[in-house]
Parts: structure tokens; C-alpha cells; sequence
């Protein structure tokens, strides 16, 4: 691509420009920038897809339809396979690529590649596994038995901020069933979604079985992914008001569903824990990504007892992370995807301090440039104020004080959502109550990371619906047919 910037990527051909159809490369239209968050320099230009565009990959993925869903499941798991292999082959450059449309510190987005890669190895076994049923029938003239077929097209939307996992973990449960699959990437980081096209060529997947359509026009692209007759099934992965929107535009078709929404996680640090592990836990689920996942720690709620003690070391850790860009060693906390979504945390921070709350560490932008922000904690915060009422997507801890466990659980299920809760605690009784009486998809017990390609996940409430990963997250991407065998009599 003459007149673009290498960024220093070994295998150039990674670096694509324009959206992935039917195994071939777009090539015409005009263009858009994709821009580096920590820097703002342009990276890239890209071809803007049009709403025919993305209809031509909706058609790409209906005519591959029957092959892919009639080729055995061995064979299907040993292409995911190849992909996944060369996926790791390519994690240095995948992650260089990332963190440059994305901004997360270099080793998170290496770490993003694996954990993407892991859900098409995982699927790609599991795919072998997907077993029908025989069920004994209330007459003897009569068999009933359950196959498990692949949904059919499946379009989705992802976010910018896993650009590589966001869509591997839809695309390789959807593979893995039979289905064929039309994803729109966010407009700030279609590269990482380019790359994966790249490599799923070279693993040998067919031609209109995965297909990518970058474009800016968010609306219009959503508008056919959503209503599509061809679609059967529409999955999204961000934030809950997008998420209302496309699914109310799905009904039109009566689509299968799954979202992927926003969170409120709440951290709840309990008498009996083991604090520097608490620490740590909190460090690790608040601040990476800059803040920005939603499975992020929203809300840290402390017992009373030791409040004090929590809060001086976990500010004195937070203090501690390096802010920078993510393409640096020794970055702990690289840029946020947007100057707009800085102004956003800083309104939250100082409405919160307006409110009562007391600013214990940053508050700020960050030297380091306009995308950045400081890594901040609130104390004195109160679960009504606007930090922890609503999702932070930022570098930000409100320190909320609980005296009893009831008050804690309360205060944790006061949302509308119900995505990813934490808590620290060491005795049994408990453990077993606070789990069961989070209204949450996901709970981490004395772990502050919990997503893997083995486990589902997926929230309650206004957080979403379907899971993603694990055994479970198979059935999103199979309809059941049952038959019944009549005329039998022996
Ligand atoms: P964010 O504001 O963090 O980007 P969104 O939920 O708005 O979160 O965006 C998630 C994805 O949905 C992105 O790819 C975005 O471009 C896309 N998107 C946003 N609004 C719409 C819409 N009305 N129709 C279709 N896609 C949309």
C-alpha cells in the first residue's frame, strides 16, 4: 500500500485497507482515517464501505451458506484450526496493529491476541461435539428425535475496544455450528478486524464464509445487518442504548439475538479477605484497558472495618501505574480511544466531587496528551453519585463504604445491569451467600480476571442476553429441529 505508514509490521500484508467480501478485497471508494488515540497521527486510510457493500457480504455469506454448513464438522474444526495456529504465528504483529488503532499498553493487546485465538481453538473442537438427541415418545408407532442445526447467516457489530476478541469469540462459535458470518467492525480499529480476514484466507476458510464490512456509516450498515431477510441471527457486542436500538430493528425479522451489553461491576471487599490479594484483583479489573471493558470494576465497596487500610494501599497501587502510549515498555495504562471519551470521565469525576465526593488521587487529564486521563480515585463516594450510578468506561475507582453484608448485596444489585460482580472474601458461609444473591451473569470470587474461552460468558438484566464461550455459547448459533418418525407400528 504505497503512501501508508508499514508501522513497523513484519508481515505487510496484514495491514489490509478495505473490507473482506466473498474472499476478495474491495477494491474501490472512498476513504476514511484510522487514527493512533495516543498520538493522533493518521495510520491508515480505508475504504468506506456503503450500505451495498454491506449488502453484497450479507449475499456472500447466504450462497456459502450450503457448503460450509454441509462440511463436516472435522473438517471445519481443522480450517478454525489452522486459523487459530496462524493467529499465534502472527501475535506479535496482530498486537502491534492493535495497539495502534486501539491504544491498550502492547503486552494487553499480545494478551488480546491469544485470548481471541483461544475461542477458535476452543470452538473449533467443540464444534465436534454438537450431539442431537433421541427422546423416548409417548407412543410405540412414533420416534422423536432432536437435531441441532447451524442457525444460518449470521451478521454482527462489535466495539473498538477488544477489536480481535469482540469478533473471534462470536465468529468461532459460529463457524464451529455451520454458520457463515458478516461482521461490521467499529470505524476506530477496523485493522485488527482486516488481519483476521488476512489470516482466515491463509487458514483455507471458503470464500464467503467470513466476511468484514468497514465503513462509517454505522446506521445504514446496522440497518441491513439487522434486517436483512437473509440474516437469521444478529449478535452485538456494546453499549446498552446501541443495543435496545438494533435489537427493536431485529424484530422487523424476527431474528435469533444475542447481546453483549454495558456493566456496572461492582468490587466488594469484605472483612475476612485477604486485602493485598483485593488489591491486586482491583488493580488488575479496574484499570486495564484504561478502564475500558465492560467487565471493568465500576464500583469498589468496602466493609467498614477496613476501609482505611483497603483504600491507602489500593490509592498507593493505582499511584503506581505507568501512564503512556501503549507502544512503550513499562506502559501500564495507554491512551483512551477518543478526546470525547476523556471529557466524558472527567464530567463523571466532577459531578461526583460536586456531589460529596472526596478526590484521593488524579482527576485529571494526563500530561502524556489529550486521550489520556489520570488513573483517579474517588473516596466518600456514594452509590447514588454519578461515578458509580453509571458506567465509568475510564481509569476511575469511586471507594463506596458498606457496614453490613446485606447493605453490600444491596447496593450491588441497585442497577439496571447485571454483567460481571467481584467480591473478596474467605469465609465459606459467605461465599456461597453473596454468590447466589448477586443478580450478575459472572462473579469472581477472589479473582478480579475471569473471562476464558472454556467459561460463558454473558450477563442478566439490562446487560444482555446469550453467552459467549463454553458449551453454552454453541446453542446461540443452533436451532433445534425435532423430528418425529411416525408410522412405526411393530
Ligand atoms: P461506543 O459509543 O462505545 O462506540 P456503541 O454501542 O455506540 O458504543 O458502539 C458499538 C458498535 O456499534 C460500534 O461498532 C458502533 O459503530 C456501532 N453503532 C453505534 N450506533 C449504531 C447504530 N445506530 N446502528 C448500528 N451500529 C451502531
Amino acid at each position: 500500500m504505497s503512501g501508508q505508514n508499514n508501522l513497523g509490521v513484519n508481515d505487510q500484508q496484514l495491514l489490509r485497507n478495505s473490507s473482506y467480501i466473498n474472499g476478495s478485497w474491495q477494491s474501490a471508494g472512498t476513504y476514511f482515517s484510522v487514527t493512533n488515540p495516543a498520538n493522533g497521527t493518521q495510520l491508515i486510510q480505508v475504504i468506506n464501505a456503503d450500505i451495498e457493500t454491506a449488502e453484497l457480504a450479507v449475499e456472500a455469506a447466504k450462497n456459502a451458506l450450503a457448503l460450509w454448513s454441509a462440511t463436516p464438522a472435522n473438517e471445519r474444526a481443522k480450517l478454525m484450526r489452522n486459523w487459530f495456529d496462524l493467529m499465534m504465528a502472527h501475535q506479535d504483529d496482530l498486537g502491534r496493529i492493535l495497539t495502534f488503532e486501539q491504544g491498550k499498553p502492547l503486552a494487553e493487546a499480545k494478551g488480546e491476541i491469544a485470548y481471541g485465538a483461544a475461542f477458535i481453538e476452543w470452538f473449533a473442537e467443540e464444534g465436534k461435539r454438537v450431539y442431537g438427541d433421541t427422546i423416548p415418545a409417548p407412543a410405540n408407532d412414533k420416534r422423536i428425535i432432536v437435531l441441532k442445526q447451524p442457525v444460518g447467516v449470521v451478521a454482527s457489530i462489535t466495539p473498538w475496544n477488544f477489536p480481535n476478541a469482540m469478533i473471534a469469540r462470536k465468529a468461532a462459535a459460529a463457524l464451529a455450528a455451520g454458520c457463515t458470518f458478516v461482521v461490521r467492525p467499529a470505524t476506530q480499529t477496523p485493522l485488527s478486524a482486516l488481519a483476521m480476514a488476512e489470516l482466515a484466507e491463509r487458514a483455507g476458510i471458503p470464500a464467503g464464509v467470513f466476511n468484514v464490512v468497514v465503513g462509517d456509516d454505522a446506521k445504514g450498515i446496522g440497518k441491513v445487518l439487522t434486517q436483512h431477510p437473509d440474516i437469521a441471527k444478529f449478535t452485538f457486542t456494546g453499549s446498552t442504548a446501541t443495543g435496545k436500538k438494533l435489537i427493536s430493528q431485529c424484530a422487523t425479522t424476527v431474528k435469533k439475538v444475542s447481546m453483549e451489553l454495558g456493566g456496572n461491576a461492582p468490587f466488594i471487599v469484605f472483612d475476612d479477605a485477604d486485602i493485598d490479594a483485593a488489591v491486586q484483583g482491583a488493580i488488575t479489573s479496574k484499570y486495564r484497558n484504561a478502564g475500558q471493558t465492560c467487565v471493568c470494576t465500576n464500583r469498589i465497596l468496602v466493609q467498614q472495618s477496613i476501609l482505611d487500610t483497603f483504600t491507602k494501599k489500593f490509592t498507593e497501587a493505582a499511584a503506581k501505574l505507568t501512564v503512556g502510549d501503549g507502544q512503550l515498555a513499562g506502559v501500564d495504562i495507554g491512551p483512551m480511544i477518543s478526546k470525547a471519551a476523556v471529557n466524558d470521565v472527567q464530567q463523571l469525576v466532577q459531578k461526583s466531587i460536586a456531589a460529596g465526593a472526596n478526590l484521593a488521587l488524579g482527576g485529571a487529564q494526563h500530561q502524556a496528551g489529550e486521550c489520556f486521563y489520570q488513573p483517579t480515585v474517588l473516596t466518600q463516594v456514594t452509590n447514588d453519585m454519578p461515578v458509580a450510578a453509571n458506567e465509568i468506561f475510564g481509569p476511575v475507582s469511586p471507594i463506596i463504604a458498606f457496614k453490613q453484608e446485606a447493605d453490600a448485596i444491596a447496593m450491588a444489585n441497585d442497577t439496571e445491569y447485571g454483567l460481571a460482580a467481584y467480591f473478596y472474601a474467605r469465609d465459606i458461609g459467605r461465599i456461597w451467600r453473596v454468590a447466589e444473591q448477586l443478580n450478575y451473569g459472572m462473579v469472581g470470587i477472589n479473582e478480579g480476571i475471569i473471562s476464558n474461552a472454556a467459561a460463558p460468558f454473558g450477563g442478566v438484566k439490562q446487560s444482555g442476553n446469550g453467552r459467549e464461550g463454553s458449551k453454552y455459547g454453541l446453542d446461540d448459533y443452533l436451532e433445534i429441529k425435532y423430528l418425529c418418525l411416525g408410522g412405526l407400528d411393530r
